[in-house]
Parts: structure tokens; sequence; C-alpha cells
């Protein structure tokens, strides 16, 4: 059916390459590093045996993946496990908020917030696999499912810290808005609570899953996939310029929208060149993974129970340090994002030590050290945790961006989550993987529907490259 080079071997690229070769094009994916999977591996680095994710850890968005759940992965060796706490967020003074795969089990947390959440989220994570099919794609588009989609899409508008208030007791606050975070904005900016209740949908519905033997399996998966397909691979090759580019019917970028109007120079439209150049990045993510010996000791002991735990404190102090990284200001006190894979996946520690996986959010390519700042965070909710760590595995914003170029700054998202970028992509288009070059897409988390191992903005990008090939 013809050819396609495929730049960049993460969960996009690989389910662009995927979708085109199953469909008869000859595919062939270019990768920068010495391995694929981009964001989505897995290492051994500091205890033998200990498995840490590198980058994605937990995957509400992933587990019930259109894209992948069509391809039998576990065919390809991949299981997902899941904790018997999704997320926590510990208060001071011992509280946590504590969310379940259940809308039942966590609205009975609650209090008095129990009959909110259940209102809430009852109904939008029931019907969280028909909303998909208009929210896992390009928004501006008319949606399959209107009434659904707008029910759902009216609350997104709200900045977080607005949305919370529709709680009253703190844990309830706390606890969601420890999941609009993962948005790495302001939360008191318009939209914020757009990814939260994204996430919290999509997690009632499928839960928080990890996969087993680390995120890496997802990748082993999708490049086994691959390979059934008649994909090939190419590692340890850049793609620096449009003269490294083989020639091809389609090419497809699971790049910054940046690298690739560095890469296509003056071929890329005037329009798209210039939008792509005004691409803004968001604030950065400083990693430090643990082995630690014995379980973390929380306060609260449920916590221990979570896959996922927030380390924030209450709904005031994340939109204050949230403002303060956007800002870029360093806050004493950062949000850090905690996976205790190993409760769902216990065949990832070592013994009695424990792979504790940790990121604080930190200002757009911070150059100093947030280790401290993570443990103390620890510490507060966690008091004697220090004297349980085994060793340590540090990477820096700089570091991250080494590791993976996407990660600019350290922006673990490919891009700032602002208002614009949230609907449109990388620039204002109905067409948000088309870059204006006939057969030429982008495709990475860049793209709608944005960052997560679900493959859904490489599928959705090839799914409009093969109508070009028919149509051609
Ligand atoms: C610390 C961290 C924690 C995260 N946690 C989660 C999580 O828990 N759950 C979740 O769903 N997501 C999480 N994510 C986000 C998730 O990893 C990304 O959204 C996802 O990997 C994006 O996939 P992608 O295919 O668009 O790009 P990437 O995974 O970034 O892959 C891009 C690939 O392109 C390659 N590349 C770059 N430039 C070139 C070039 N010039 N030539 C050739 N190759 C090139 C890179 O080496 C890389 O392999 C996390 C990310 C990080 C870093």
């Amino acid at each position: 059916m013809g050819t396609a080079v495929v730049v960049g071997g993460g969960p996009n690229g690989l389910a662009a390459a995927i979708t085109l070769a199953v469909n008869g094009v000859e595919v062939t994916v270019l990768e920068a590093a010495d391995t694929v999977g981009g964001g989505v591996r897995s290492s051994e680095g500091i205890v033998p045996g200990l498995i840490h994710d590198d980058c994605a850890a937990i995957h509400p968005m992933a587990v019930g993946s259109a894209f992948l759940t069509g391809l039998d992965l576990e065919h390809h060796g991949l299981r997902w496990r899941w904790p018997d706490i999704d997320c926590a967020h510990p208060l001071d003074g011992g509280d946590a908020g504590l969310l379940y795969r259940s809308v039942d089990d966590t609205a009975a947390g609650l209090g008095s917030d129990g009959a909110r959440w259940r209102m809430l989220f009852g109904g939008p994570s029931a019907r969280f696999d028909t909303l998909a099919d208009d929210i896992m794609g390009p928004l501006l588009r008319i949606p399959k499912h209107p009434l659904a989609l707008a029910r759902f899409g009216a609350p997104t508008l709200l900045p977080a810290a607005v949305f919370a208030r529709a709680f009253r007791t703190p844990q309830a606050r706390a606890l969601f808005g420890g999941v609009a975070a993962h948005t790495f904005r302001p939360l008191h900016y318009p939209m914020t609570s757009a990814i939260g209740l994204g996430i919290i949908t999509a997690g009632h519905r499928h839960g928080w899953a990890v996969a087993e033997g680390g995120s890496q399996s997802i990748t082993d998966a999708l490049a086994a996939a691959l390979a059934d397909a008649g994909g090939k691979v190419q590692t340890g090759v850049r793609v620096a310029s449009a003269a490294d580019l083989p020639s091809a019917d389609i090419t497809m970028f699971d790049l910054t929208p940046t690298a690739v109007a560095d890469i296509l120079g003056d071929r890329l439209p005037r329009r798209i060149a210039r939008g792509y150049r005004r691409f803004r990045y968001g604030p950065g993510a400083f990693k430090v993974d643990f082995a630690v010996e014995g379980p973390v000791p929380w306060t609260n002991p449920n916590v221990g129970g979570a896959g996922t735990v927030h380390l924030g404190g209450d709904i005031d102090e994340i939109t204050a340090t949230e403002r303060d990284i956007h800002a870029g200001r360093m806050p004493q006190r950062p949000f850090v994002l905690v996976g205790q894979q190993y409760v769902a996946d216990p065949g990832r520690s070592a013994g009695d030590v424990n792979p504790v996986y940790a990121y604080a959010h930190v200002p757009h390519g911070y150059t100093g050290d947030a280790t401290d700042a993570i443990i103390a965070q620890f510490e507060r909710f966690a008091p004697g945790f220090r004297e349980r760590i085994v060793g340590t595995a540090v990477r820096s914003t700089t570091e991250m961006s080494v590791y993976n170029a996407n990660y600019v700054g350290g922006d673990i998202c490919t891009g700032a989550k602002d208002v614009r970028q949230l609907v449109f992509g990388p620039y204002p288009t109905l067409s948000p993987y088309s870059v204006g070059i006939p057969g030429t897409y982008i495709c990475s988390a860049a793209t709608p529907p944005g960052p997560g191992a679900h493959g859904m903005c490489g599928a959705n990008a090839a799914t409009q490259a093969l109508k070009y090939l028919r149509t051609r």
C-alpha cells in the first residue's frame, strides 16, 4: 500500500507504526535512543532485581485505550495489575483522601462529600467508554455522543481550584486537586479541571492499573505487535534534519513541534512553522527513584495500599505550589507524585527492598537539586522514611531531556496544557496531526488527546495517513 517512516519510537510512534503496518504499509521506525519506548521504559538501576519505571508508571488512560485493547497485547505478555487503592492523598494530621476504582467505595470514605462525589463521577464513569470516542481524539470535530460530551465537558472548563469547591471536606478537595495537578498548570487557570476529571473518570471505569513487570512490558508488547505486522525498527538513529529522512510515502513525527520545525525547516508552510516555533512548554519533573527497606511508614496506614500517592497538602497549598512552579519559583514543599507500583505488582521488589517512585513538580528547566525537598515531603506524611532508604537514582530536568529529547526542560507532558494547546494541539487548526505537507504528520503527545501511554495520538494520526494513502 506504500511506505512509511516513523521518527521516534515512543508509545505514539509505535502506535502509529502498528496502525500503518497492519494495514499493509511498509514501516520503519527510527529511534534516537538505544531502545524504543520513549517515556514507557523500566530499568533495574539501584539494587539488582528491583524494577523502576523510568517515566510512565500508572495507567488509567492506557488500560481502557481503544487502540491498546484492540491489539490483544496479552498475547505479547502484557498483564495489568491493580492496587487495592488507586490513589491516596495524605493530609497533615493523619487524614487522607482515598480514591478507589469503585465510585461507591470512594464515596463511602469521603463523609459528607460522598454523595457529591457519586453524583459527579458515577454517571460519567459508567459512560466512560462512550465518552472516550470523543475525548480521546481532537476536541474540535463533530462529536459522536454530543449529549454525553456536553454533560461531561461543561465542568472541564472550570479552574480546578473552583471545581474543588464543589466539595466541603479537605480530603475530597485535596483528592481532586492532587489529580488535577497532573496538568502541571496553576489550578486557578481555566480548564485545569479537564485532565483531573478525565483521569478520575477513566480510573473509576478502568482503575489506575500498572503493568506487571514494569511499564516496559507495554513497550515490549507494542514492539512485538509491530514486528508481527512486519514493521522494522532502527535504534540509535537521531533524525536532525530533512536530509536524514529516507524517502517514503508517509512520514510521521513522534516528536515535539519544535523538533519537527527544526527538522523540516523551510519545507514547512510558514504559518505552521511559526505556530510550532511558538509552541509552549510547561514546568518540569525532577525524579528520584528510591530503594526502600520494607514499606513506607505512612502515618495513615491506608496510604500503604495505594498505587499512587500525592504529597502536596491541602487544595490551597497545591494551588500555591503549582502557581509557583509556573512562575519559575521552586517551592519549599513541592507537589510530589509517589508511585508504589509494587503493592499491585510485588514481583518488582527484591526481597524486603521495594522500589518507590517519586517526582516533584519543579519550574521549567530547574537546575537545582530537589532530592531533599522530595524526601522532606515523604517525612511529613511518613516519618522515618529517610532511615529506610537503601539507595536512590536521580534524574534532573536536564537529565530528563537528555534521556528523551521530547521532555524539553523536564516537561513530561510534551507541552504546556494551556487552553489553546489543550483544545487545538500544536497550533490552531482543525487538523492537529497534519504538518501542512501532504503525507507528513506529527503524532506525539503534543497532539490530541495528549500525554499518556495510551497510544491514541499515534493511532489517530496514522488513521489520517491511511486515508491520505487511499485517496491520493
Ligand atoms: C517522569 C514521567 C512520569 C510519567 N508518568 C506517566 C504516568 O504515570 N502515566 C502515563 O500515562 N504517562 C506518564 N508520563 C507521560 C508519558 O510517558 C508520555 O506522555 C508518553 O510517553 C508520550 O509518548 P510519545 O510517544 O508521544 O513520546 P515519547 O514517549 O516521549 O517518545 C518519543 C521518542 O522519540 C525519540 N526521539 C526524540 N527525538 C528524536 C529524533 N530527533 N530522532 C529520533 N528519535 C527521537 C525519543 O528518544 C523517544 O523514544 C510520564 C512521563 C514522565 C517523563
